[in-house]
């Protein structure tokens, strides 16, 4: 094949790779990520370590994709969204207060 490589892969692969470094990053380890049409959310955790993504958060800005999968990563070590999870956000996604004001759909 020719052409480059990011072009042959299709959303939901593309975002399993930003989920794949972003669990090097933060040091997580989900059972099992998702990605399928979300309607009113773009990601969401369970408690039993499950990540599901929206599919066309792939069609999404990329500082954006990678808040909110930092966000629902971060899930998996803080259940809340107290003042640790805050500062944990704070750490990876510096200007994540503003890229808050677009998470619901
Ligand atoms: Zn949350």
């Amino acid at each position: 094949m020719k052409w480059p490589m990011e072009a042959c892969l299709t959303p939901a692969m593309r975002l399993k790779r930003r989920v794949d470094a972003w669990t090097v990053r933060l040091r997580v380890m989900p059972r099992h990520v998702r990605v399928q049409r979300m309607t009113r959310k773009w990601g969401s955790c369970s408690t039993s370590g499950i990540v599901t993504l929206a599919i066309d958060l792939d069609e999404q800005p990329v500082d954006f994709q990678d808040f909110v999968i930092a966000h629902e990563l971060l899930h998996l070590r803080v259940p809340n969204h107290g003042r640790l999870f805050k500062a944990l956000m704070t750490t990876h996604v510096p200007n994540w207060r503003q890229l808050d004001l677009q998470r619901r759909k």
